[in-house]
């Protein structure tokens, strides 16, 4: 049955599980904007604000910023007008103060929290983001081993040259997979105590697509309107 709370869908998992590339494929099953809290913190440095100056050095080093700001930069997001119907939030919350701030905010705001927590092992999240290429104008997403681009070091889009991150080099990841085994990781306990529905996906073994399959199901299950498309067997709600 559907529900008609705006969901708040958590997309949940380690640094290189797929966030990004599933916040993507979800557009086809979700009428929801993506709110990636790297991208926003990204666009301010480009910028060169305040917020962009108190970030880069910790985005550098592969160190969470404060709560305050990006618990703000969210808080902001969420009033904005296409909002409304839903949203769909990437690399947010990554601490146990965030997750209360996020929960407090959905309760005030309407929404409904849902967590959509994506699994992979960590010898793998290594290979797959030091393998990782970033058009810096669109955004997308290209893995040299499973999606490269069609023409070399070029975005499909747009013909922008693709770039890696500079997180992405290989100490910045261990760092990155360090700060969320011991701040992020216990959010999850956090959630399924305060009662929020989780779609458990292993996000290890299947392809983009099936994964996405997965997810869609999940929430068709929960009662998300638009995720009742063809899926397949299997997706376990929690
Ligand atoms: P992401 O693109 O989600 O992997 O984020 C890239 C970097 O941005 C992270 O390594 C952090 O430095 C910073 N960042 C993104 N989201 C958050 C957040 N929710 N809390 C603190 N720092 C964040």
């Amino acid at each position: 049955m559907e529900n008609t709370l705006a969901p708040a869908i958590i997309l949940f998992g380690s640094p290189g599980s797929g966030k990004g590339t599933q916040a993507k494929l979800l557009r086809r099953c979700l009428n929801a904007p993506h709110i990636s809290t790297g991208d926003m913190l990204r666009a301010h440095i480009s910028a060169g604000d305040e917020v962009g100056r108190q970030s880069q050095q910790l985005l550098r080093a592969g160190k969470l910023v404060s709560d305050e700001l990006v618990n703000e930069l969210v808080r902001e997001r969420l009033l904005e007008p296409d909002a409304r119907s839903g949203i769909l939030l990437d690399g947010y919350p990554r601490t146990l103060n965030q997750a209360q701030a996020l929960l407090r905010l959905t309760v005030e705001d309407g929404f409904r929290p849902i967590v959509v927590h994506l699994g992979v092992d960590y010898a793998k999240t290594v290979a797959r983001l030091s393998g990782r290429r970033q058009c810096p104008v669109c955004g997308t997403l290209y893995s040299l081993k499973t999606n490269p681009p069609k023409v070399q070091d070029v975005c499909d889009l747009d013909g922008t040259a693709l770039i890696t991150r500079e997180d992405d080099r290989e100490a910045v990841i261990r760092e990155r997979l360090r700060e969320y085994d011991s701040l992020t990781l216990p959010i999850l306990k956090f959630f399924r105590e305060a009662g929020v529905p989780m779609i458990e996906v292993n996000a290890g073994e299947e392809s983009p697509e099936q994964i996405r399959q997965r997810i869609c199901q999940g929430l068709a299950e929960l009662g998300v309107a638009g995720a009742i498309e063809a899926v397949s067997p299997g997706s376990a709600v929690r």
